[in-house]
């Protein structure tokens, strides 16, 4: 079950939980906003509303979870993310993430594997709020490629590669924020088409993702 209800004792620990990110070091304000916004708990069982605000993943079905806040902000923030950007997010999950890309003004496209989890998005009204967020049941491996080509890419599980199909789905100067990596850790990075069609590629801090997994799950 879960509660819909966001009283004033969810919106002070959200900003707890604002802060915490702030003191970790993103300085996105935009990014800091969103979170801010965004009632984290109707993302997740309520079960887990006391401790909704902690700064950490929470299991949702199908043995995924919900990314920590941190996380999150941390790949939104290497997104640089601008109103009106067309962004493919690979993993919906929850939908917190898309919401978050939502929430700043893109055009988010969300692709999950597993139907169930895309089914439940389906019956959760508060996504209703974000008519420019489209939801997407297949194969992140794939992308859209008749959506694209995308000005962000935004992967929210482990991948073991970098997925090729997603290169190309890029525009030219369009970044990518990817976690990769087979083991129990992976390294975040961040990877821009140039003008050639070549990649340069950043890296980040390491990061603890479910895995990315090919094909869907009925
Ligand atoms: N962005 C999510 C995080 C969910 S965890 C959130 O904010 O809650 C990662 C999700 O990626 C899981 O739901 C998992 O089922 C999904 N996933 C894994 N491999 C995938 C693939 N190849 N294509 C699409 N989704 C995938």
């Amino acid at each position: 079950m879960r509660l819909f209800e966001d009283t004033y004792r969810h919106k002070g620990m959200r900003k707890q939980l604002t802060d915490s990110i702030r003191a970790k070091g993103i300085t996105d304000e935009r990014v800091l906003q969103a979170i801010l916004h965004i009632p984290r708990h109707f993302f997740m069982d309520s079960a887990f509303d006391k401790i909704a605000y902690e700064d950490r993943a929470f299991p949702i079905a199908e043995g995924q979870t919900i990314s920590q806040p941190y996380t999150v902000a941390y790949q939104t923030q290497l997104l640089e993310v601008k109103p009106f950007e067309k962004v493919l997010e690979i993993g919906t999950g929850s939908a917190y993430q898309a919401c978050v890309l939502a929430e700043m003004g893109a055009q988010v496209f969300t692709i999950e594997r597993q139907r169930k989890l895309f089914d439940q998005n389906k019956t959760f009204t508060y996504l209703k709020k974000y008519p420019s967020l489209k939801f997407f049941y297949g194969d992140g491996f794939e992308g859209l490629p008749t959506y694209g080509p995308f000005d962000k890419i935004i992967v929210t599980a482990a991948a073991p590669f970098i997925p090729p199909k997603l290169v190309e789905q890029l525009k030219t100067g369009g970044k990518m924020v990817i976690p990769v990596g087979e083991g129990n850790v992976q390294r975040m990075l961040r990877l821009t088409k140039q003008q050639d069609g070549s990649i340069s590629e950043e890296i980040f801090d390491n990061f603890s993702f479910v895995p990315m997994v090919e094909g869907k799950k009925s």
